[in-house]
């Protein structure tokens, strides 16, 4: 399988280096040239296969790069957590993405991606540094999928005083291989020194650099899994469901559509926005326009220009009309989403996170206007509860149990190197 850029079709390289490049030279995104159509016998057999099974069959034709062994080698080792679904009501499921390390589905592409990474590596003697600008959820999972790798150290670049107490937690108790900078600064100005750092010719000849970021392909191919296994978990081969899916930079949705088209019998998307709605209005009125995020209560959808918008247009052809029949999109207030993690508690009995919150009034939405309740109907949770305790607890007035987990980060010393936002004392420390 070969893989081209969103720019230029004519530009096609192996999964070796679309990984390792991440971006392509041209600045567009690497996607499959094709998507093999998954035999019917195949899918008809997936809900009797287990979660690793069903990633063996889906990653398949991706890595036909790697020996058999070695892709059920990284699948086993990464993927050593399940995706549950779970009944909520009448036809109505929640696929819960939380059970990884770092209670996100992040974890999914982040610890697929280092293994793969590894094994893409495995004859290089040189070190690769890993450097990623933080805001939350992206850079404890990247850096938990990187742990204590060999060959790999990660630098993780987050603003002083901008994140939560317990993405601080999770991003400074790491230790090992992973050293967590406290910049005196906003993530802008973390963007900017990861990004300096990769222009800067002495650093670049001293130090072997990789950003490791979420538009990496090798993020978005573990996405797709779980979406067959949501379906398999149905456990009726007849079943053909919504599924919603709270997105921001789009990743997420966009492996469902690699997932669709690969053949698992999913009906139709809908896409939850919070108030950082520029694809939700792409979909009403077929106009892109791209503008800054604003702050919400499901902070990991804030997002004002969503890096794989352009992996949709190429995979329906810049067609609109094809998009809005996969697509249905809906945007939600802070004020809704709290509203809804109140009557999730009170209808259902569970306690959802702010982003799991925003696909399920989308999904509700959505049903209420275009879908027989008779459908099934799931919505991923993409966070665990724990992670914005304050919130779900004051919306539901119950108790979040905090897991394990989640507990040891947060009793663990923060350790953290704090630095000016000024690149040359950036660099003075990364090369000493
Ligand atoms: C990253 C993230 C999202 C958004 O996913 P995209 O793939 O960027 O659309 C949603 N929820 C949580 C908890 C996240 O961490």
């Amino acid at each position: 399988m070969k893989f081209y850029s969103t720019k230029n079709k004519s530009l096609r390289v192996t999964l070796k280096d679309a990984v390792l490049q991440g971006l392509a030279v041209d600045g567009g995104l690497f996607v499959p040239e094709t998507l093999p159509r998954l035999p019917a016998d195949v899918i008809e057999a997936l809900p009797a296969m287990s979660f690793r099974e069903i990633a063996f069959t889906l990653a398949k034709p991706f890595a036909d790069e790697l020996p058999d062994s070695a892709l059920q080698n990284i699948i086993d080792e990464a993927l050593s957590f399940e995706a549950p679904l779970r009944p909520l009501g009448e036809n109505l499921f929640v696929l819960e993405l939380f059970h990884g390390p770092t209670l996100a589905f992040k974890d999914f592409g982040a610890r697929f991606m280092a293994r793969l990474m590894g094994w893409l590596r495995r004859h290089e003697t040189k070190e690769l540094v890993i450097l990623v600008a933080t805001s939350g959820d992206t850079g404890s999972a990247v850096a938990s999928g990187f742990f204590n790798r060999p060959g790999f150290r990660v630098v993780l670049l987050y603003p002083s005083g901008m994140v939560s107490e317990i993405q601080e937690k999770q991003l400074t108790t790491i230790g090992g291989n992973v050293t967590a900078v406290e910049v005196q600064g906003t993530f802008d100005d973390c963007q900017r020194l990861v990004k300096q750092a990769f222009t800067d010719a002495q650093l670049r000849q001293t130090l072997t650099l990789s950003s490791a970021n979420s538009i990496n392909i090798a993020r978005l191919i573990p996405q797709m899994f779980y979406y067959a296994a949501a379906w398999a978990q149905l456990n009726d081969v007849t079943a053909r469901p919504v599924v919603s899916v709270p997105s921001g930079n789009l990743g997420n949705l966009t492996a469902g559509l690699w997932a669709q088209k690969s053949g698992i019998p999913i009906e139709r998307f809908v896409a939850a926005m919070n108030a950082n709605d520029v694809f939700f209005e792409y979909l009403q009125k077929g106009l892109y326009m791209p503008r800054k995020a604003v702050p919400t209560l499901s902070n990991a959808m804030d997002v004002g220009n969503p890096s794989n918008f352009f992996r949709i247009l190429d995979l329906f052809d810049y067609n609109y009309a094809r998009i809005c029949d996969h697509i249905y999109g809906a945007r939600f207030t802070d004020d809704e989403t709290r509203q809804a993690i109140a009557e999730i508690w009170q209808k259902h009995a569970y306690l959802m996170d702010p982003h799991g919150a925003v696909g399920y009034l989308a999904l509700d939405e959505f049903r209420r206007k275009e879908s027989p309740a008779r459908r099934p109907a799931i919505v991923l949770e993409t966070a665990h509860p724990a992670k914005f305790k304050e919130v779900v607890e004051e919306c539901s007035g119950q108790r979040v149990p905090v897991p394990e987990r989640l507990q040891k980060a947060l009793a663990g010393e923060k350790q953290a190197v704090v630095l000016s936002n000024r690149f040359d004392e950036f660099k003075q420390w990364l090369m000493g």
